[in-house]
């Protein structure tokens, strides 16, 4: 059973999940486990638990933190940024012409492609850096402690190391660009909604200048 759980894909909000354990602590009260089991079934309970935990904020795919992943710590990010006046730059990434490399290659080799993506930008970013899938072929990065001319740096080095990752797929040669769009908070930016909404237009200026671009957002 516990095996089988490896292969499953689902979704449990995080409120639900605490509930679930709240739960499972008071079958163990209450039933009649002996006491030579009891260890054996926390064991085992305590183990799905933290496997579903974990499978409900992970990208099935990619191992990065999943979409859901992203609200949550995104909203937490944004208001420690506000309060404290640290500096926040929210990054979101998105592999160029992708649709074609499936249409050419096929949809398990588009899966290695992200897979690649996801890997490179796992070892160009600092590890208190934050990636998450948001979607598709679309990538977030939660940058903390760092303004737009920090960023600049991992980020035109992550574009390049995406463009010079000379990936081969069935002795094919695939080649892979990504456009970025990064924005950093503002006394302009409100919200977290606005704070997207800006990274997500700076982004489509990057896909509308050429592709394989970092753009930065220009703020007031
Ligand atoms: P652009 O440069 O403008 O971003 O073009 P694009 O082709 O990358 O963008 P478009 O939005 O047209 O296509 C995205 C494609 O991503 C279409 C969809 O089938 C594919 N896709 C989304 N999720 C997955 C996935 O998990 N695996 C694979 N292989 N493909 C996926
Ligand atoms: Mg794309
Ligand atoms: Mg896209």
């Amino acid at each position: 059973m516990v095996d089988e759980l490896n292969n499953l894909d689902f979704d449990i909000p995080d409120n639900l999940l605490d509930e679930i354990q709240h739960n499972i602590e008071h079958i163990i009260k209450t039933f009649d486990v002996p006491e030579e089991n009891k260890m054996e079934v926390i064991r085992q309970i305590n183990y799905i638990y933290t496997r579903t935990k974990y499978l409900s904020i992970t990208d099935n795919l990619t191992g990065l933190a999943n979409r859901r992943n992203f609200e949550s710590t995104f909203e937490k990010e944004f208001l420690r940024a506000l309060r404290y006046n640290n500096k926040l730059t929210l990054v979101m990434f998105d592999i160029d012409h992708f649709k074609n490399i499936n249409d050419t290659f096929g949809h398990p080799c588009g899966d290695f492609v992200l897979r690649q993506v996801a890997n490179s930008a796992l070892q160009t970013f600092r590890k208190t850096d934050s990636i998450f899938r948001f979607g598709g072929e679309e990538f977030v990065v939660i940058l903390t402690e760092t303004d737009i001319n920090q960023a600049i740096i991992p980020l035109e080095r992550f574009r390049k190391t995406v463009e010079t990752l000379g990936l081969t797929y069935q002795d094919q040669e695939v080649t892979v660009t990504v456009s970025i769009g990064a924005c950093q908070l503002s006394p302009s930016i409100k919200t977290k909604e606005e704070f997207l909404q800006k990274v997500d237009e700076t982004l489509y200026q990057a896909k509308n200048s050429g592709r394989n671009k970092t753009i930065l957002a220009d703020f007031v």
